[in-house]
């Protein structure tokens, strides 16, 4: 479930403060501790999934979970354009090796991402 080495995880325990904006048992949502737009927060599962990478058929409901939270969470703050992003392995720029959904939103958003 918990990977001892994984900061995320260490997040989900509450061993590392986060500014959470949303938790249920499956996931929680917190701020970006650099935000990247004005609304910045970040979607992961509670139980450790390295990436993107690493979805299966064992561990794919808490992906849908995950975006209905999104879709939620978004609604509540009255935010309606927003980008999700989900960086997976190092060369596409994912520095935290836990699953994680980003969720952008405040400013204009360029494509294709750089
Ligand atoms: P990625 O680079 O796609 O793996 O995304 C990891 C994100 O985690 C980055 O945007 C970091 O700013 C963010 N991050 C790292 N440590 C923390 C933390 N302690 N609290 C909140 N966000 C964090």
């Amino acid at each position: 479930m918990f990977k001892d080495d994984c900061l995320f995880c260490k997040i989900v325990k509450g061993d590392i403060p986060s500014n959470k904006v949303y938790e249920d048992e499956l996931c929680c949502a917190f701020y970006d501790i650099a935000p990247a737009a004005p609304t910045h927060f970040l979607v992961i599962p509670k139980d450790h999934i390295g990436s993107c990478g690493e979805i299966d058929g064992s561990n794919s409901a808490v992906v849908a979970h995950i975006f209905e939270v999104i879709a939620k969470v978004t609604k509540d703050m009255g935010v309606t354009d927003f980008r999700v992003v989900s960086n997976c392995g190092e060369r596409a720029g994912q520095s935290v090796p836990h699953l994680h959904f980003h969720v952008l939103a405040g400013r204009d958003m360029t494509w294709p991402p750089g």
